[in-house]
């Protein structure tokens, strides 16, 4: 691998010596590397980011996850116009899970021989705080060794003002329940003029982050998202890195990023530009070098498709994703990956990028 002390192009030379000496790479730099044409250069800052973070031995390391997905309900009182998943009750095709279909899915999963459950949903107002805690030890009475992560800080929000607890307080019960981790979802685009289009109803960015400080204070690891390739600019996503960054440093409790592209089809959002490969490419390098503080880059196979995502291992992603047995949310808006991955599958992918693949859970 080239190193990045050979890095040509003037602008990167200026990133890739921040990089080397250990100084943080400030909004600028952020928005030179969202618009460079040079991806290769870019790609060695973002893994030689990336080797620092993990260190020598872990370089080749490349974390995948055997999980299920749990999407309890569709029906949802805000009806986000990015979203194509959500439906209103008495709707054809709304649904909710009972706590018994909920415990079967688990069984079924466990048979497949998951590690891990991924749970969110919609603000659905029939449901009440017992049906949440319940469901968290239901699926611990399954198999205890089962890792949770669970709801975003959309519908943490909500519990919180519907059952009239605090967010530390929800949490502490959440823990009680079973709760290992957030999934980080719902934080989309933080700029308000941007959410107002895509998300208006939805917590304020604000809003979002709180709710992450305070898991971060109950002693919660979380993930954090970015929904790119809609209605956002690149101002907007180096705001949106900038604000991820000031908390990290504030609390340390972001464990992975997670640039999720928009998926258009069945929204109400009308997205005319599609993201080239090179447009994926640069915002998840440009997230690995300027989120230097955060330990792990996520790329998700079943958003990007399998092949970007075996490529983006190059360019600062050190977890590929996981099965995600029973997806539903990113192939109701189109997606054409399958939605459950193989475990053989990921390895490949992961071992054919000439690297290692390391089974984890969100506990990693
Ligand atoms: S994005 Fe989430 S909060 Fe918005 S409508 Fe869909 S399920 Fe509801």
């Amino acid at each position: 691998m080239m190193n990045i002390d050979l890095i040509k192009n003037p602008t990167l030379r200026r990133v890739a010596d921040k990089v080397r000496s250990g100084v943080p790479v400030d909004e600028n730099d952020a928005l030179a590397m969202l618009a460079t044409a040079d991806v290769v250069e870019l790609g060695l800052i973002a893994d030689s980011v990336r080797r620092r973070i993990n260190g020598a031995t872990a370089y080749y390391g490349v974390y995948y996850g055997v999980n299920m997905n749990l999407n309890y309900t569709n029906v949802c009182e805000l009806r986000c116009p990015l979203c194509a998943y959500s439906r209103d009750e008495g709707d054809a095709d709304a649904f909710t899970l009972s706590l018994d279909e909920i415990e079967q899915r688990v069984r079924r999963a466990v048979g497949f021989g998951i590690d891990e459950v991924h749970i969110v949903g919609g603000l659905n107002p029939a449901l009440s705080l017992e049906y949440f805690t319940e469901m968290l030890r239901r699926i611990k009475r399954v198999k205890p060794e089962l890792f949770i992560v669970a709801f975003t800080a959309t519908e943490y929000d909500y519990f919180a003002r519907r059952s009239g607890m605090s967010i530390s307080g929800l949490f502490r019960v959440m823990i009680d329940a079973g709760l290992g981790a957030l999934p980080g979802g719902g934080a989309e685009i933080f700029d308000p003029g941007v959410r107002g289009r895509i998300a208006p109803r939805k917590i304020s960015g604000e809003r979002w982050l709180a709710v992450m400080r305070e898991a971060h204070h109950a002693g919660l690891k979380t993930n954090a998202t970015m929904l790119y390739n809609h209605i956002e600019n690149p101002s907007h996503i180096v705001d949106h890195l900038s604000r991820i960054r000031d908390l990290q440093n504030e609390t340390g409790g972001f464990k992975t990023f997670v640039p999720l592209p928009f998926h258009p089809e069945n929204t109400a959002l009308a997205v005319e530009k599609q993201a080239t490969g090179f447009d994926d490419i640069r915002i998840y390098a440009t997230a690995r070098v300027y989120l230097h503080n955060i330990p792990h880059l996520k790329g998700l196979w079943m958003y990007l498709g399998e092949k970007l995502a075996q490529v983006m291992l190059h360019f600062g992603v050190d977890d590929i994703g996981a099965t995600y047995h029973y997806e539903k949310v990113v192939h109701a808006a189109g997606a054409t990956t399958d939605d459950v991955g193989s475990e053989e599958r990921l390895r490949r992918i992961i071992e054919n990028a000439g690297m290692t693949p390391v089974r984890a859970t969100a506990a990693y």
